[in-house]
């Protein structure tokens, strides 16, 4: 089971399960959820919501209808809502005995490599100190061009960045069926795809849409996603209560595959497109940590060449100059300069700042 087998989940929340066409807050249906939650975490599962609800909350709240919503006045709107959600989730919540956190992104902070690599950071800190995550679009400061829309994509993007194993996007259908089951009784649901082939992408385009922003189409390119980073994604009915109890014992939802692991769709995002900006040289015993899975600290750096930002994709040189691995630099070029061959208890002093202690994570390098 791709749940049940799962150690990161990112479960997606779409603003008609919080609240119902009379602009009533369904309480019932989160503090139930809140026990699905609980029970994923007693599992020991790390778990990321995306959730959806800030418009729909800040519209109750202000007594506004959403339709005719221009973009900047849903800017403020969403900034009032984003509370109203938070409090809504914080208090369910932590009836349960769940902390929370909230994590607001814009499109810009999961294309670009740097701020998706801090974002992983903050994510794998929170599953540390045991919170859940909530994350929304920052539906106040994206404007039209920059934005996702939809929380489908941006649960695509968050699952990719924080290396889940599955994604659930929680909506009001019950996944994808061979025909519209409305009208076709012998429609059946389609329980997995691996390959979203132009029948799938056909049947996907005629399925009857949720009320939420995305419908289907967005749902397909979330799976796309996923498929390409190692994740499994199911589309499933929240409108239950507990829709992750019923995941667990039925599975009735549509399940998309992976096409390729985790792990080879992490080290190709690392080492994909960009041109490394800078080369590292290490000493023999810096290369007999890398071997052993740790991560590149700065006393084993010996030179350095090419001038690079944090974040920046660098080669990773052994003395005879022959490259060992490449990565993404958690300091720049001139930081490095000033800390290589010192000891990481070193580095705050040298810089004069707070910093890390790895120049490259292992989590952001790979051996060629
Ligand atoms: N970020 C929007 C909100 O919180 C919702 C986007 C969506 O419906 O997917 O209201």
């Amino acid at each position: 089971m791709y749940l049940k087998n799962s150690k990161t989940v990112v479960i997606k929340i779409g603003s008609s399960l919080l609240i119902n066409e009379k602009k009533i807050i369904r309480k019932k249906w989160l503090s139930e959820f809140a026990k699905d939650i609980k029970h994923l975490k007693d599992d020991n599962k790390n778990i990321i919501l995306v959730s959806s609800g800030a418009i729909a909350l800040g519209c109750k709240k202000l007594n506004l209808s959403k339709k005719n919503l221009k973009l900047d006045k849903s800017q403020a709107v969403a900034s009032i809502g984003q509370i109203e959600l938070m409090n809504l989730f914080n208090k369910t919540f932590s009836n349960k005995k769940i902390s929370i956190s909230q994590i607001l992104l814009t499109l810009e902070d999961t294309e670009q490599r740097r701020r998706a690599i801090n974002a992983k950071r903050t994510f794998d800190n929170l599953f540390k100190l045991s919170f859940v995550p909530v994350v929304n679009e920052n539906d106040s400061i994206a404007t039209s061009e920059i934005k996702y829309g939809d929380n489908d994509r941006l649960a695509s993007r968050v699952a990719q960045i924080s290396s889940a194993d599955c994604l659930i996007l929680l909506s009001d259908v019950d996944g994808l069926y061979t025909k519209n089951p409305k009208i076709n009784k012998n429609a059946e649901l389609i329980k997995e795809i691996k390959n979203i082939d132009i029948n799938i992408e056909k049947i996907a385009k005629k399925s009857i849409g949720e009320h939420g922003t995305g419908g289907m189409k967005t749902k397909i390119d979330a799976a796309k996603v996923c498929q390409l980073s190692g994740c499994s994604m199911a589309i499933a009915n929240g409108m239950y209560q507990r829709p992750i109890k019923k995941i667990l014992e039925n599975n009735e939802c549509t399940w998309f595959l992976p096409k390729v692991s985790k792990l080879d769709a992490r080290k190709k995002w690392i080492i994909s497109s960009i041109s490394p900006k800078g080369e590292l040289v290490i000493d023999d015993g810096a290369i007999n940590a890398l071997k052993k899975g740790n991560s590149l600290l700065a006393t084993g750096i010996k030179k350095i060449y090419g001038k690079f930002n944090k974040g920046d994709h660098v080669k990773i040189l052994d003395k005879n100059m022959k490259e060992y691995a490449r990565g993404l630099s958690s300091f720049t070029s001139d930081e490095i300069s000033k800390i290589q061959g010192q000891h990481s208890n070193k580095i705050n002093e040298l810089l004069g700042y707070v910093s890390k202690s790895e120049v490259v994570h292992k989590d952001d390098m790979v051996e060629v």
